[in-house]
């Protein structure tokens, strides 16, 4: 079970979600630093990129 997030700054990410025996509390973030998910216990997600920004360097 997954699904398609797409950060602001245009990076699109997949997001899965797992069940997790343990308790725990986490997050993950874009590279950008924007946080796509967080969680706090029984489950923890893995994101993984699927499109990547282009690197607009040329001002
Ligand atoms: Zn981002």
């Amino acid at each position: 079970m997954s699904e398609k997030r797409k950060c602001s700054c245009g990076r699109v990410w997949s997001i899965s979600k797992h069940h997790s025996p343990m308790r725990d509390k986490d997050s993950e973030h874009c590279h950008c630093g924007e946080e796509l998910v967080s969680w706090n216990g029984g489950v923890f997600y893995r994101v993984s990129l699927i499109e990547d920004i282009k690197n607009d360097d040329k001002n």
